[in-house]
């Protein structure tokens, strides 16, 4: 069989039974059209390897697989056994694994090559695995992922705006960071409350060390810990003043309005009083 003879995903969906499953944040995309733009936004050419986290009933696999991707796909949920089979049947260049992706090993499933990661991410563990991403000892080559909109925004806003803040910080000293698509609660199955965006990073070149990005959690801990308050107020305990005037920023400042070039300096002048 061939991807194009695949029953559709909603007839797969019904054919065996399957509903969404809220605890693991299941919304599905079943209009390959969608999905096809996602893919396409991911920039993943032909023979590259993708890792995609959570297939569900495999919309966006099948829309990944048409690019001539490799894809690896990890999956929490059992249930969707037997119509992601279906598709490997109809693709040899589809990996299916069930386990959870917050306890996977990229490196090893990437065995030292790149790998991109394209994922409709469940809401319930969206940021903590963007976290593990851009933290962890593995780096993707590049990440196209659909978020909840307000996490977009919290991911993609800059100094001064409503949603900047720490995952901000994060997600911009490690990577370039751009919202390249909406997507309406309709265009789910079932639709979730909020509306989705996907946003699509790039890892610099000159990514932060370990040390840096650990000592970069820190600092942003503590600064947007109380992000109303001055930075000389919520950065007393890491050093006051003292770590201001060594990073060049304002002690008056407030933490939301600092750019990440100016959380990075602090992270250096936290290091170097260590
Ligand atoms: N990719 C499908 C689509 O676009 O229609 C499904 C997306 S749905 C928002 C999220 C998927 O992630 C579900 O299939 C869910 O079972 C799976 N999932 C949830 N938690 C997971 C985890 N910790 N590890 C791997 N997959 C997970």
């Amino acid at each position: 069989m061939t991807l194009e003879g695949l029953p559709t995903l909603r007839e797969a969906l019904e054919a065996h039974g399957l509903w969404a499953n809220k605890a693991f944040g299941q919304h599905f995309l079943l209009d390959l059209n969608i999905t096809r733009k996602i893919a396409r936004l991911a920039q993943v050419s032909a023979g590259a390897h993708v890792i995609e986290v959570g297939p569900g009933p495999g919309g966006l696999t099948r829309a990944l697989l048409e690019t001539g991707a490799r894809v690896t796909a990890v999956e929490r949920d059992e249930r969707f056994r037997p119509l992601l089979d279906e598709i490997s049947a109809a693709s040899s260049s589809l990996n299916v694994i069930f386990a959870d992706a917050l306890k996977i090993d990229e490196a090893q499933l990437a065995s030292g090559a790149p790998a991109h990661v394209v994922s409709n991410l469940p809401y319930n563990v969206g940021t903590p695995l963007l976290i593990k991403w851009l933290t962890g000892p593995w780096t993707p080559a590049s990440l196209t992922l659909m978020f909840q909109r307000e996490v977009a925004d919290r991911i993609t806003e800059g100094p001064g705006e409503d949603a900047y803040g720490r995952l901000a910080v994060i997600v911009q000293a490690t990577c370039a960071a751009h919202r390249v698509m909406d997507a309406p609660a309709r265009a789910f199955t079932p639709p979730p409350k909020v509306d989705s965006a996907v946003v699509r990073l790039e890892p610099r070149a000159d990514r932060p060390s370990p040390e840096r990005l650990t000592a970069l959690q820190t600092v942003t801990a503590a600064a947007f810990g109380q992000r109303r308050k001055m930075l000389r107020s919520s950065l007393k305990v890491l050093g006051g003043d003292d770590l201001i005037a060594a990073a060049g920023l304002d002690p008056q400042a407030r933490a939301e309005v600092v750019p990440v070039d100016g959380f990075l300096a602090l992270a250096d002048a936290w290091l170097a009083r260590r």
